[in-house]
């Protein structure tokens, strides 16, 4: 199915900027929205439900695995996370960009469901970075950093299945880079087509 919307997602090691990146790249561009995941996972200090994610019981989400409601869900670092079909579907079919802040494994389900789907991976400058990273942000306890830490390799590796690969070093540079990918992204034939009707029309391209 091609749907006038674009999806990008993104995905990285626990630490490596991608929530920070996604939000700078939010706030200068009005056409993407973020998807909001369910999770089962407890909020952090100041995150609200229907904001950073909506938060759900075991129970919840076990429901919403039943009755089909996630287009992909996976267990990360212990808890479940998922992304609701009703977070996307209805807003890429009218032409929004939506962009999905979701582990690897979410990513690889989702581009087998959209196969248009495009797919960036943040990776931090160095393992040392990404720990001191995971430090400062001062919101998960010690024994979730080092489980997060450990977890880290493995989803690194993934990389090579990923369409576009962004080092999160200098943080303007790597906005920079995730604008570049999305300004692509609208150049497309199929998208300026859409975007710029009147223009092919009036230059008599059929
Ligand atoms: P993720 O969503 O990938 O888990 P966050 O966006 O929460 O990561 O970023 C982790 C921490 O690193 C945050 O405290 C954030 O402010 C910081 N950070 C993000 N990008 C950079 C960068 N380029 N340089 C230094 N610190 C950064
Ligand atoms: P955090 O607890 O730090 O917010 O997120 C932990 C991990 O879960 C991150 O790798 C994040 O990308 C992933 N995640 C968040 N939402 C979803 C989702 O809806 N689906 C999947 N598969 N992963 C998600």
């Amino acid at each position: 199915m091609d749907y006038p919307g674009n999806l990008f997602v993104v995905s990285a090691p626990s630490g490596a900027g991608k929530s920070t990146l996604v939000k700078a790249l939010l706030e200068l561009d009005s056409q993407a929205h973020r998807s909001i995941s369910h999770t089962t996972r407890a909020p952090r200090g100041q995150e609200k439900h229907g904001r950073e994610y909506f938060f759900a019981s075991e129970q919840e989400f076990d429901a919403m695995v039943a009755g089909n409601a996630f287009v992909e869900w996976a267990n990360v670092h212990g808890n479940r996370y998922g992304t609701s079909k009703k977070a996307i579907e209805e807003r890429i079919s009218q032409g929004a960009d939506i962009v999905l802040e979701i582990d690897f494994q979410g990513a690889l389900q989702i581009k087998q469901a959209f196969a248009n789907a495009v797919l960036v991976f943040i990776l931090p400058p160095s393992w040392e970075e990404l720990r001191s990273r995971l430090e400062r942000r001062g919101e998960d306890s010690a024994e979730v950093i080092e489980r997060r830490l450990r977890n880290a390799a493995h989803e690194m590796a993934q990389v090579e299945k990923f369409d576009f690969v962004i080092i999160n070093e200098m943080f303007e540079r790597a906005l920079f880079d995730l604008k570049a990918i999305v300004h692509a992204q609208r150049l497309k034939y199929a998208a300026q087509r859409r975007a710029r009707a009147s223009t092919f029309e009036s230059l008599n391209i059929t």
